[in-house]
C-alpha cells in the first residue's frame, strides 16, 4: 500500500481547482487571471478521492482533513 496523502483545493464555485493567488476575501489579486473567485474547500485522500462536500472556509477544511488522515492512521497502525 502507496503511502495516502489528503490535501485541501481550494476551488472556485463550479468545483475547478482555483490555483490564482487571491485577496484573503477570496477575490483575486490579479482581476486579469480569469479567476472567478475562490469559494470552497475540497478536501481529498489518495486513496478515497473527495472526502465530504466542500467547505467555504479553509478554517473548517482543515479540521476535516486532520480527522480523516487521523482516520487513516488509526487503521493502518501495524500490529
Ligand atoms: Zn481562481
Ligand atoms: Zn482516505
Amino acid at each position: 500500500m502507496g503511502r495516502i496523502t489528503v490535501s485541501i483545493t481550494p476551488q472556485h464555485a463550479d468545483s475547478t481547482e482555483c490555483t490564482h493567488r487571491v485577496k484573503p476575501s477570496g477575490r483575486p489579486r490579479d482581476p486579469e487571471s480569469g479567476c472567478t473567485n475562490r469559494t470552497q474547500y475540497q478536501v481529498a485522500c489518495s486513496e478515497h478521492g473527495d472526502v465530504g462536500d466542500p467547505h467555504h472556509v479553509k478554517a473548517l477544511a482543515e479540521p476535516a482533513a486532520a480527522a480523516h488522515r487521523e482516520e487513516h492512521r488509526a487503521a493502518l497502525i501495524p500490529r
